[in-house]
């Protein structure tokens, strides 16, 4: 790693545990939200020998605390309370914290809101519905006031954000939480078995290479995902043809008429030309013709549309 990468990644280590010390303390003596969503053996594997943080891994957490800083700033005249820690003995140790908290004073009625960083789903991914809910059952012992939860998706990439909320505690759902938690934590204090769940966050997992699903040939579990990427690329192919159908007869127009304007923007052609060498002859040649490269090259001039748009 270039001094430079290794200067970040130490850096960045120094805030994150900056982060964990001030908000979360020791995070494997305890059950938090987070670990609510993730897969059994992952989250026990990682509370008892820590995990390996890599550089991508790291920024990615810090994009969720700006995402945060961000939501806190937009909603700051409603006084957000930031990173609530909230505890629960049942007898699981369990603590979560919330990434805002809204207790108007004045209502009958609080909100919870989840802040991720990412690009914005259709629908709410399950693991964050999942730490939602987790949330929100907790919060529902600790007040008497209704609960009402959203979460915030903010696409530091494209400059999007968006809301889902509408959720409400579930006690059903929530007891299945309850459950998953105790079954983390005896797997932990107990020595036993972790369920496994495949996913295809299974990607990042730092304890894949000795995980039993993986021993096998066959993972049934992602044969949705890999129709979901073979569909993904069907449907490229076709929009990638589509644009070739409608760009040639803008194309056409622009070579027979030149460069014209619609709809604010400036319709054109830029003029290239590919070229094609004569290996061959030029390898026949070598050393007894004085010839230059040129002289094995062919060019064929071709145009491809350029829109500009207008100011
Ligand atoms: S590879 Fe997947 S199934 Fe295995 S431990 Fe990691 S997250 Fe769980």
């Amino acid at each position: 790693m270039v001094a430079f990468e290794s200067f970040i990644l130490t850096r960045l280590q120094e805030l994150s545990a900056l982060h964990t010390k001030q908000y979360l303390g020791d995070r494997s003596q305890y059950i938090g939200a987070s670990d609510i969503g993730h897969c059994p053996r992952k989250v026990v594997l990682s509370k008892l020998n820590g995990e390996e943080i890599d550089l991508a891994t790291h920024i990615k957490f810090m994009r969720g605390h700006l995402a945060e800083d961000l939501v806190a700033g937009i909603y700051e005249k409603y006084n957000p309370q930031r990173q609530v820690e909230l505890e629960l003995d049942d007898p699981v140790p369990i603590k979560i914290h919330l990434d805002l908290l809204f207790q108007p004073t004045t209502k009958q009625e609080v909100g919870v809101m989840e802040v991720k960083a990412s690009s914005i789903p259709e629908t709410p991914y399950e693991l964050w519905e999942m730490q939602l809910h987790f949330q929100m059952g907790v919060m529902a012992r600790h007040t008497q006031k209704a609960i009402k939860g959203a979460i915030i998706v903010v696409d530091l990439n494209d400059g999007d954000i968006r809301r889902f909320n509408g959720y409400t505690p579930n006690e059903t759902i929530f007891n299945g939480l309850l459950k998953r938690a105790k079954h983390i934590w005896d797997c932990i204090t107990e020595g036993t078995e972790p369920e496994t769940e495949v996913t295809p966050l299974c990607g990042y997992c730092a304890f894949i290479k000795d995980c039993p699903r993986f021993q096998a040939d066959e993972i049934p579990e992602l044969a949705g995902d890999v129709l979901k990427v073979l569909e993904a690329k069907d449907r490229k192919k076709a929009s990638e043809a589509e644009y070739k159908r409608l760009a040639s007869r803008l194309l056409d127009i622009v070579k027979k008429k030149g460069a014209f304007k619609a709809g604010g923007h400036r319709i054109d052609k830029i003029d290239r030309h590919s070229t094609r060498t004569d290996w061959k002859k030029l390898a026949d040649d070598l050393g007894t013709i004085n010839k230059s490269l040129d002289d094995y090259q062919t060019k064929n001039p071709y145009s491809v549309l350029d829109i500009k748009t207008l100011q």
